[in-house]
């Protein structure tokens, strides 16, 4: 007997509880579909960083990963059928769009008597499960983080090393798939159709997989997670555990991080916890009001006069090449484009700069990041840029806006981060760095002067915000 593990954000075989249970006396058949619909917003940096996890757990399990291009309602129904597999195990998906994909997929497989039957999902506590004592849920991060602790959570699945993978040969037979990627082409697979899939622009993605997972985490457990409270506002100092890129693909699990962090002494271990949770927190904000996917939950903000045009145009695209002639500011939108990542201070620093010193929605900074984050999860994307911009559901107001040079000064206090990202300014020395047009001959090396007055534009912004339309 057979049964398939539909792996979609769990790409890994251990503390893997859908695993464990469609391995539980029955061989294995691992099936990962690459939707067309999921690639097209997937961003090159982010794909081809699945297709090399997707090559990982290929090797991981003996090279009998199955990989098909198509859409899930069709290529599941049609695997199931032709390995003869009674039952689909998935970890559930919590999304919009996965969500409704597998009340389709369960349909479709319902009309051959074969059971869809998730276990597990790729959080600690799976979103919707977190309530006030009135069953409804929290909007505010605190009293969710108390109901969260309160609510608990499993310890790790254990090792599934034991799992016994199906031998298809013979079985499956290819020619009915022509869509099929086989392993040795995962890793060339055409990125037709996905943005910014030209990959000599992002040379720096971490190592794929399980394994890379495990080792990055073990290096910051060993070290790193002691000084992590202070540390992770610092983008100068490796501070932070550079897991978000796996933890989006389910190379490793937050209940492994989670029981690794139980009990160890000091502030570090629990600010990792809190991280944690504000992932959780996040995905069930997007699991209780879908809409702000697209829109702030605060009406007002969206409302706001939001500038357009020409010159609204060469500020986005300023922004986005990292060319704003704030060194800090371009620093961390070259490291966008050149890692796929950006620490999380300057997520926040870069936001406030686009929507509060540029006046441009939200919305443009959100995409952008999904176009290039290796992490880019859409929960915690878009809450982040509604955090920013004051549309979330929280307290933090539109009127705090952050100063893309005193920040700099603040956490990046010699520079270094920015010489880093700037090579035109790496030869300034310390703290000057940050004002590159103080410097006698002005900025060198090409690099432009600031595109926009940072004092007047923040009065600009507040003046937009006190003319706002009334609540209605
Ligand atoms: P660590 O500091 O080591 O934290 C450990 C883990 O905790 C992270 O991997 C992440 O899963 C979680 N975490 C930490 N901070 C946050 C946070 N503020 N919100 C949610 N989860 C958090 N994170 C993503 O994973 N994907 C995104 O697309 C994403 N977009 C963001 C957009 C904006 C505008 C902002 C302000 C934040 C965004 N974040 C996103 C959150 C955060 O910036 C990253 O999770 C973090 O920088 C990842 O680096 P790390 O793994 O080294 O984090």
């Amino acid at each position: 007997p057979r049964r398939i593990l539909w792996f979609r954000r769990d790409l890994r075989i251990n503390d893997h509880p859908a695993l464990l249970a469609a391995g539980e006396n029955h061989d294995v058949v691992g099936l990962f579909v690459l939707d067309p619909t999921l690639l097209r917003d997937a961003g090159g940096p982010r794909t081809v960083f699945l297709l090399r996890c997707l090559a990982a757990l290929d090797a991981a399990i003996g090279g009998k990963l199955l990989v098909i291009t198509g859409d899930p309602v069709v290529v599941v129904p049609a695997v199931a059928a032709a390995v003869a597999a009674d039952e689909v195990h998935i970890s559930a998906d919590y999304m919009p769009y996965g969500r409704k994909r597998d009340d389709r997929v369960r349909d479709a497989l319902a009309t051959s008597g074969v059971a869809l039957v998730a276990t597990g999902s790729p959080y600690a506590v799976a979103p919707g499960r977190v309530r006030k004592p009135d069953g409804s849920n929290y909007s505010v991060f605190t009293p969710y983080f108390g109901g969260w602790t309160e609510h608990g959570y499993r310890g790790p699945a254990g090792s599934g090393s034991g799992i016994v993978w199906a031998d298809i040969d013979g079985v499956f037979d290819p020619a009915g798939f022509p869509d099929r990627v086989l392993p040795a082409d995962l890793l060339e697979h055409q990125l037709s159709g996905v943005p910014n899939a030209n990959l000599s622009t992002v040379a720096e993605l971490p190592v794929a997989g399980e394994a890379a997972a495990a080792a990055t985490w073990k290096e910051f457990l060993a070290g790193p997670i002691t000084d992590y409270h202070d540390d992770r506002n610092r983008p100068d100092h490796e501070g932070t555990s550079r897991l978000s890129p796996y933890l989006k693909w389910g190379c490793i699990h937050p209940r492994t991080l989670l029981a690794d962090v139980k009990g160890l002494p000091g502030t570090g271990p629990a600010s990792y916890r809190r991280e944690i949770a504000w992932r959780e927190f996040f995905a069930d904000l997007v699991f209780h009001k879908p809409e702000s996917l697209k829109w702030s939950l605060n009406p007002i903000i969206d409302d706001l006069p939001w500038d357009t045009g020409t010159v609204a145009d060469q500020h986005f695209e300023a922004w986005k090449q990292g060319r704003t002639g704030f060194p800090y500011i371009d620093a961390a939108m070259r490291q966008l484009l050149t890692q796929g990542w950006m620490h999380n201070r300057l997520r926040m620093s870069v936001g406030s700069f686009l929507v509060k010193d540029l006046h441009l929605r939200w919305q443009l900074g959100a995409a952008h990041f999904m176009d290039y984050l290796v992490d880019g999860d859409i929960a915690s994307n878009n809450q982040g840029w509604l955090w920013v911009a004051g549309g979330g559901p929280q307290a933090s107001p539109f009127f705090r806006i952050f100063h893309p040079i005193t920040q700099g000064l603040k956490f990046d206090p010699d520079g270094d981060y920015v010489r880093k990202f700037v090579p035109e300014l790496a030869d300034i020395p310390g703290a000057m760095i940050h004002t590159p047009w103080d410097l006698p001959g002005g900025p060198p090396n090409g690099y432009p002067m600031p595109i926009i007055d940072h004092q007047a534009e923040r009065e600009e912004t507040l003046r937009r915000w006190a003319a706002r339309p009334p609540k209605p």
